[in-house]
């Protein structure tokens, strides 16, 4: 049997020849740096109503939990850089990762193909993957596996492509060389701090509860009236904290066909927005992340925008 240096190295080709960005390797233990952090964060109630932020704390921290033996955590990046802008510049905004199709379906379908070529190369592994997924802390283990770091703005930034990627989990109970962990390159750099219309940024860490992705996305009850003027438009999360990132001047364009923005969704005019019907949003958002908010949600967040 090879040894897990050469598996490490035969599993990284496999994973670029698929199409990921990056992969990366992290020896499946506590998570000894992140317990304090996540502890803290969750006392200070910074993940608003994300209820379910605060269940699985002892899985999150440890991978052995989620499965027995583990012994290697792979983290890989799936870029979702897209050039596609709204057309009508008034229109309220959608983050770009949710152009396309929803992300957790399309990653889980290109996972599969590494998780067979791992079963086929090195023999009887047990193995699960994740694709955000709440039970594992995916940014530590992309900067323990040297995928990149976390930046001010807390998005994992990896040094020459930027920040535009989603993150996903294989749990493997093989051994296969670990990375170096990446390491900070945000510098005295500021501009995500000073960028964000919310001042949600603390920083190296968001508070959850004023950030305009959960506000948008996660909360359920109405839109606090603090937040009100302060959107910059945004009605399904926000970029802006990685628009300003000089670090995704070096982002490329992804090639997965299945995030490609719909047409229909980039040309939509503001008054069409505001005008959305239900069969309207039904259509717009086939089988997107955007359905997440379902159309009561979408309108109430429009709906403040527009007051
Ligand atoms: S996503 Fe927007 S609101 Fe949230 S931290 Fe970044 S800039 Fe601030
Ligand atoms: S904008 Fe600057 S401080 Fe913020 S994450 Fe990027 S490099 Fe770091």
């Amino acid at each position: 049997m090879a040894s897990g240096d050469v598996n490490a190295r035969l599993l990284k080709a496999e994973a670029e020849r698929l199409g990921f960005l990056a992969c990366g390797i992290a020896k499946a233990e506590f998570l000894e740096r992140e317990a304090p952090r996540l502890e803290q964060w969750l006392r200070q109630g910074k993940h608003g109503r994300m209820g379910y932020m605060a269940n699985h704390f002892d899985l999150r921290l440890d991978p052995r939990r989620l499965l027995p033996g583990a012994r290697s955590v792979i983290s890989l990046a799936y870029n979702y850089h897209t050039d596609g802008v709204q057309e009508d510049p008034e229109a309220p905004k959608v983050s770009t990762y949710a152009f396309g199709r929803d992300y957790h379906k399309v990653i889980k379908k290109r996972l599969e193909p590494l998780m067979d070529f791992i079963q086929e190369r090195f023999g009887d592994v047990a193995m699960r993957s994740f694709v955000d997924s709440a039970p594992v802390l995916e940014k530590a283990w992309a900067e323990r596996a040297g995928i990149g770091w976390r930046g001010k703005h807390t998005n994992v930034i990896r040094q020459g492509q930027g920040s535009y990627f989603f993150l996903c989990e294989i749990i493997v109970d093989l051994e296969l060389e670990p990375d170096a962990p990446a390491t900070d390159h945000c510098g005295t750099c500021r501009r995500c701090i000073e960028a964000c219309p919310t001042d949600a940024i603390t920083p190296y860490g968001v508070d959850g509860s004023r950030c305009i992705s959960y506000l948008t996305i996660e909360l359920k009850e109405s839109i606090p009236e603090e937040f009100a003027g302060k959107m910059e438009n945004w009605a399904f999360g926000c970029d802006i904290c990685q628009q300003v990132c000089p670090w995704n001047r070096f982002s490329t364009l992804h090639t997965e066909p299945e995030f490609d923005p719909r047409p229909e969704l980039l040309a939509l005019t503001k008054d069409e927005w505001y005008g959305m019907t239900e069969v309207l949003f039904d259509r717009l958002f086939e089988g997107s992340a955007v359905k997440r908010t379902k159309y009561e949600g979408l309108q109430r967040n429009v709906r403040f925008l527009g007051r």
